[in-house]
């Protein structure tokens, strides 16, 4: 079965949200603050992907608690219900570790698209690969999705996996947002490509020596990012 977490302290909302995907054939797990949510998911470890509000009530926010789901689980599918004031939210729900957002109000088809987004990224994906891309320091095993850098493991996020994939199946490439965006996030995506900046700031974070200075992912100006080991 398909289970998904949805944390919404609104009581219409979160009907609405689970009324649709239901609908969509998902199983719904249902929790209103953050405790509740982070309960739900110890009693349901096969929980695929969560669905977070950011406003809640009690002393967690949405924020806090995707801290807490990532940092025992880089698996999971995380997408954060924003409003639509919460401009610089976006930026920070994805640097705290979700893969996504979705603004308030949004219509049911935007809501399932990125359900299934998610989904075919946690484990739909065919098993048509070799198995490893390695390219010194890095190695990237496509059979458990792994990296490591130096024989290090380097933890990543679904979207953090797809990206970094993307780059090493296109060595010196100029790849363009958008058609990393497509890539990734697949064409029917309703996002942003700002979406593609603050996952690849985060890869940089997890990958390079110095984020600040990056020399594997490094930024071809008014256009995209390009993989240059
Ligand atoms: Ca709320």
């Amino acid at each position: 079965m398909k289970k998904v977490l949805v944390l919404e302290d609104e009581d219409n909302i979160r009907s609405f949200v689970v009324i649709n995907l239901k609908r969509a054939g998902y199983e719904i797990i249902e929790a209103s603050d953050g405790e509740q949510a982070l309960a739900q998911l110890r009693r349901n470890p096969d929980v695929k992907v969560a669905l977070l509000d950011i406003m809640l009530p009690g002393n967690m926010d949405g924020f806090e608690v995707c801290r807490r789901i990532r940092a025992s689980d880089s698996q999971i599918g995380i997408i954060m219900l924003t409003a639509r004031t919460q401009e610089m939210d976006k930026v920070t729900g994805l640097m705290t570790g979700a893969d996504d957002y979705v603004t308030k109000p949004f219509s049911p088809a935007e809501l399932t698209a990125r359900v299934d987004a998610l989904f075919r990224r946690a484990g739909g994906e065919a098993f048509n690969d070799s198995g490893e891309l390695v390219q010194p320091p890095f190695r990237l095993n496509t059979r458990n999705r792994t990296l490591e850098k130096n024989d290090q493991r380097i933890k990543l996020t679904q979207v953090e996996y797809s990206v970094i994939k993307l780059f090493m199946e296109n060595p010196g490439k100029a790849l363009s947002r958008e058609e990393i965006l497509d890539a990734v996030w697949g064409r029917d995506y309703f996002g942003e490509v700002k979406i593609v900046d603050v996952n690849v700031r985060r890869l940089r974070i997890k990958i390079e020596d110095d984020p600040t200075n990056p020399c594997y992912v490094t930024t071809v100006w008014g256009f995209g990012y390009k993989w240059g080991v």
